[in-house]
């Protein structure tokens, strides 16, 4: 077969160097067909097509040469040049492919297009669209993926369009983290394809705004997610990165309780002194997640992502609602600045975390907690989680067993929710909670309990547990305390145990 055209540079510059042998798999199985692509491709990729490594320094001496040569105008080259698609140093653990051999689970920059195969479409983004697809390794195996493909209008691709994705390329190319979703590899085909990791249960806003009868995703694994979050941007921006388009429609769900920060479309590295970035020109931005500087003058920096954090918080504790709904996005500024609007707290959100918010949506950006002291502060705002101690069975309550999970939002508020992990979530008065708590109280006693300890729904119920157990037994009440601190506050197990030994 004859070399084409385009390719004849890459023919005559093996031949020079004695490895003219190479020059169809380099084609055909690397798809290598201009010199910029050889970025891309890694010593394992040259060891696959049976390459040794001193011809391989043989090789990258000429290309080397080759390219001081020639100046290249190529528009992958121009696009990725500035944004160093450096080579990685370290072999990426294989987080999400532990089947896969050692060498098979590395990145493969480069993947040959006839080793992809796409399926239903999944989704589309601004600048291309989503399928499902396998990926056949070279050892026959196959691979469940998410192929993002570049959107091409009738003269080719679109500039921004395809600046976006190459630069989400360069820069996913570059991550390895367990909450950061991993790129396979691309295919230099017509049209360009990202092969990514697939985040087989999609979005978490898609998640967050299924209808009923999908249950809606419990308090506890929302916290989870928001560490698993503030633990990728804390790597992010440890690597001088801000993603300015934190939302929950790109963070992906790899399983019911693992998430993934996806769409490094507008991602970009932090410049200057200050650690900002400011946007060249007019742009496309979300204007409901934006921190007020990002509106203003188009600056970025890992305090506006901690912004969008807060927002995206938000978000997740509204059921996926979309913020500032009905405001015109021209006014967003306006509210933030001039009222000092804030999103108001959303029913399912404890004071602890949305006061982590509002400090996420200081107007200072010196001002908002780092990603990695937001770590530390979820913590601290954790809610505390529970189990049901007895049936409950009440009309009007909803039904509970012993052991059922439960999560305590609010502990000491007049207004009290408690969530289930299984089947749904729950809001109930004080004093409800309170008697369904503790067997055998009467409606005035939880009153009474509520009012001695100024609405502080736990403490009500550890008093009144104490008090029917006094009155059960000869003991004390400091005796009764412990033994119920003993038994977890199980009411019926301390009694057993009490009257087992008067
Ligand atoms: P994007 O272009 O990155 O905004 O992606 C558009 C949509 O495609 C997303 O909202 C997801 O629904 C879907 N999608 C993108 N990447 C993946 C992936 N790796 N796995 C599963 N679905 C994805």
């Amino acid at each position: 077969m004859l070399p084409e055209a385009s390719s004849l540079w890459l023919l005559r510059l093996l031949r020079d160097i004695q490895l003219a042998q190479f020059y169809r798999p380099i084609l055909e199985e690397l798809n290598v067909t201009r010199p910029e692509h050889f970025d891309f491709v890694k010593p394992e990729d040259l060891d696959g097509i049976g390459m040794g490594r001193p011809a391989q320094r043989r090789l990258a001496e000429a290309l080397k040469k080759y390219r001081l040569g020639v100046k290249s105008k190529n528009w992958v080259y121009k696009i990725l040049g500035s944004f160093a698609p450096e080579q990685k140093e370290t072999t990426p653990p294989s987080v999400s492919l532990p089947s896969l051999s050692e060498s098979e689970g590395r990145l493969k920059c480069l993947i040959p297009e006839g080793a992809v195969c796409r399926g239903e479409l999944l989704g589309s983004g601004c600048f291309g669209v989503v399928h499902r697809g396998l990926w056949t390794l070279p050892s026959g195996q196959s691979v469940p993926v998410a192929v993002k493909s570049l959107r091409v209008g009738p003269e080719g691709p679109v500039g921004t369009e395809l600046g976006d994705f190459l630069r989400e390329v360069s820069v996913m190319m570059k991550l390895e983290h367990p909450h950061v979703l991993r790129l396979h590899g691309l295919v230099l085909g017509q049209p360009l394809q990202m092969v990514m990791e697939l985040a087989p249960l999609g979005s978490l806003h898609a998640r967050l705004t299924d209808p009923a009868p999908t249950p809606p995703l419990p308090v506890a694994l929302l916290c989870l997610f928001l560490r698993q979050l503030a633990g990728a941007m804390a790597y992010l921006g440890a690597r001088g990165l801000v993603h300015r388009d934190l939302a929950t429609r790109n963070l992906l769900l790899a399983s019911p309780r693992t998430i993934k920060v996806a769409d490094f479309g507008l991602v970009r590295p932090l410049g200057g002194a200050r650690g900002r970035y400011v946007m060249g020109g007019p742009r496309p931005i979300p204007y409901a997640w934006c921190a007020p500087e990002s509106l203003r003058q188009g600056a970025f920096s890992s305090a506006s992502d901690v912004w969008m954090f807060g927002v995206t918080l938000w978000e997740m504790f509204s059921g996926g609602e979309e913020p500032w709904a009905g405001v015109p996005p021209y006014l967003i500024l306006q509210r933030l600045e001039k009222d000092r609007a804030r999103l108001p707290r959303p029913p399912l959100c404890s004071r602890a975390l949305y006061s982590l918010a509002l400090r996420c949506w200081a107007p200072h950006p010196a001002d908002r907690p780092s990603f990695s002291c937001l770590e530390g502060l979820l913590q601290e705002a954790w809610p505390s989680e529970g189990r049901c101690v007895r049936n409950v069975t009440e009309p009007g309550a909803l039904r509970m067993e012993p052991g059922d999970p439960i999560t305590i939002i609010e502990g000491s508020s007049s207004a009290v929710s408690i969530s289930l992990l299984e089947p749904q979530l729950i809001h109930r008065e004080p004093f409800v909670l309170v008697e369904l708590s503790v067997h055998g109280v009467t409606h005035q006693e939880c009153q009474t309990a509520l009012r001695a300890t100024g609405g502080d729904v736990v403490s009500a119920i550890r008093n009144l547990k104490v008090d029917q157990l006094f009155h059960l037994s000869n003991r004390s009440r400091a005796d009764c305390w412990r033994i119920l601190e003993h038994h977890q506050w199980d009411l019926s197990a301390a009694s057993r145990y009490v009257l087992a030994r008067s």
